[in-house]
């Protein structure tokens, strides 16, 4: 059985899906893990520290391989290469790749997405959505302190006090959560909002306030958010105002799955921040919870300088990588079967067994056919 690691080919993808460390893993399970040259570069891992995990490197890792493993999906030219039948293991956001999705449908692939895999406890070693929220929500934390030309902490000298920066942070899941750790690990003053109940206490659980805007609580299915009405998203704004014209920065991760991001913050509310200002839009990308935010770009509005994420976990490519790898073995090994009684290195195939709800959950196209219930709908509705 052969697991091939593919180099990403997308603008700004640096990091990579397996990292040396791991690949030890993957040949214990009876896997040839092949590599393409240059795949780990971005991330700081050299071809030789694959090979010397016991991997190969290999251009044409991709085309006999039995399962191919990426960060960001296969483009097309790569899919049509792959032989019927063969796994990718990847993100597949299915909502803006249907393109993507109808390739690997008709080239008979079996792809599974990561950010599919059910959010229970038995999958949490795979749970790549958190593993890479982790990150962005520290990088988010770590760019507001950059920006910001003051301190976050209370200082007292001899020469007098420095006041500590007012942080809020706006969505409280993973990373708003590391967002608000690391703020308050930098000394800030962290205020925080989510409309679901249950964040409040999660909130004060990494020492910030929560903020109380004494509006109805908006719980979803699966502890998730559900997404607002434009009469409640309006109070909300109008709560939230004061807050956002105290505070020195800003960051924002709110996010409601399978929709646009919701836009929390007017420009009009950012021009009420003092000069000075910083905000962070973590939700940049899928249509930003800050008014005029611009992925992967600093815009002033008013007196503040507004970031944009754009991919952010990528801006940290090492240790997102460490993660996704470690999620993505993880994954692939509930899709191995060993055999019984076959000793360790012998024996291990590629077997995803579909009655498992993780296998099934993160299954998006399967021997010709889209399995992924969304997906297949929305395909049929686009045609
Ligand atoms: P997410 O990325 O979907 O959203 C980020 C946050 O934005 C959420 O907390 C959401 O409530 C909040 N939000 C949405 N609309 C908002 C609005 N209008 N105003 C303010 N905040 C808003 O969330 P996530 O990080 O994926 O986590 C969501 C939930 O899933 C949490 O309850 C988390 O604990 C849970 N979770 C469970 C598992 C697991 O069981 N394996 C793993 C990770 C997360």
């Amino acid at each position: 059985m052969k697991i091939a690691v593919a180099a990403e080919t997308r603008d700004g993808e640096a990091r990579v899906a397996l990292v040396p460390e791991l690949v030890g893993k993957l040949t214990a399970l009876g896997y040839d893990v092949a590599v393409e040259p240059g795949a780990g570069m971005h991330a700081l891992l050299s071809d030789d520290e694959y090979v010397e995990a016991g991997a190969t490197i290999d251009a044409d890792a991709i085309t006999d391989a039995d399962v191919v493993v990426s960060v960001q999906p296969l483009d097309v030219d790569r899919i049509r290469r792959l032989r019927r039948g063969t796994a990718t293991v990847s993100f597949l956001p299915t909502t803006f790749e249907q393109a993507v999705v109808v390739d690997l449908r008709d080239c008979g692939i079996t792809a599974f997405a990561m950010e599919l895999v059910p959010r229970i406890s038995r999958a949490q070693s795979m749970d790549a959505l958190s593993s890479q929220a982790l990150v962005a929500g520290y990088r988010s934390a770590i760019v507001a302190a950059g920006m910001l030309r003051r301190f976050f902490p209370l200082n007292m000298t001899a020469a007098g006090t420095v006041q500590p920066a007012d942080v809020v942070v706006l969505g409280a899941g993973v990373a708003g959560l590391q967002a608000i750790a690391t703020s308050k690990r930098l000394g800030a003053v962290v205020r925080a909002y989510d409309v679901r109940a249950a964040a409040a206490e999660e909130i004060r659980s990494v020492g910030a306030k929560s903020i109380d805007l004494e509006l109805e609580t908006l719980e979803g299915s699966g502890g998730y958010a559900r997404e607002m009405t434009e009469d409640r998203a309006a109070r909300q704004r109008d709560l939230l105002t004061p807050y956002i014209a105290a505070a020195d920065a800003l960051i924002t991760t709110a996010a409601v799955p399978g929709r646009q991001a919701p836009m929390l913050v007017t420009a009009a509310m950012v021009e009420q921040m003092k000069p000075g200002s910083v905000v962070v839009d973590l939700a940049a990308e899928t249509g930003g919870n800050v008014e005029g935010s611009v992925p992967g770009e600093v815009v002033r509005i008013g007196n503040a300088q507004v970031w944009g994420g754009r991919n952010v976990p990528s801006q940290m490519p090492g240790p997102a990588s460490r993660l996704y790898a470690q999620n993505v073995v993880n994954l692939v090994t509930l899709m191995t079967a060993t055999g019984e009684g076959s000793a360790e290195g012998e024996g291990g195939t590629f077997a995803p067994d579909f009655d498992d709800e993780i296998v099934a959950g993160s299954c998006v196209t399967h021997d010709g056919a889209v399995r992924h219930e969304p997906t297949r709908a929305a395909l049929e509705g686009a045609s």
